[in-house]
């Protein structure tokens, strides 16, 4: 019988043990995010989804030459001289078109070392986290404009005056 009420008083008084820590849990200031109605602020220079304002990219490949797990992409070509020549924000003159500029952010691990060499400041970390996709081919970005030049066409050959 002794044994009976001391189990009870050992349960009454774990149960009261455990809700201790809860009850001067009601009391302090509620630490849980109501995501996405609210969202934490990041810190400065947090490095998320990259961008690049391709409208400013010469083409130079330095990002290409930083990236240590050669997950960006990029083809050029030379402007020809009859194009009207073309400048970035700041004034950089660009003689090369991009045809491609991708970036396969599945592959990238967030080091930010291709926007550090940038010439032109094109291309940044933007402070975007919210980017999960279903489909691991939608990671592949795509970021050129332009489109590569029609291949020239072969000069038909002139008539050749007939042999006798
Ligand atoms: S952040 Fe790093 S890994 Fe990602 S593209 Fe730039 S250089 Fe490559
Ligand atoms: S470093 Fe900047 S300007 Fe050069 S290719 Fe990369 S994004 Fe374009």
């Amino acid at each position: 019988m002794k044994q009976y009420f001391k189990d009870i008083i050992e349960s009454v008084w774990t149960v009261l043990l455990g809700m201790k820590i809860t009850f001067k849990h009601l009391f302090t200031r509620a630490c849980t995010l109501q995501y996405p109605d609210q969202r934490w602020t990041l810190p400065e220079r947090s490095r998320m989804r990259l961008f690049n304002k391709i409208e400013d990219c010469i083409g130079c490949g330095q990002c290409v030459r930083a990236c240590p797990v050669d997950c960006i992409y990029m083809t050029t070509e030379k402007r020809i001289k009859e194009e009207a020549p073309v400048f970035a924000a700041d004034g950089t003159p660009i003689k090369l078109r991009v045809t491609q500029f991708d970036i396969d952010m599945s592959l990238c691990c967030y080091c930010n070392l291709c926007t550090y060499p940038c010439p032109t400041h094109c291309l940044l970390m933007t402070p975007e986290y919210e980017f999960a996709v279903y489909n691991k081919q939608d990671f592949l970005y795509r970021f050129a404009k332009d489109k590569p030049l029609a291949p020239p066409k072969p000069v038909p050959h002139a008539p050749q005056p007939a042999t006798r």
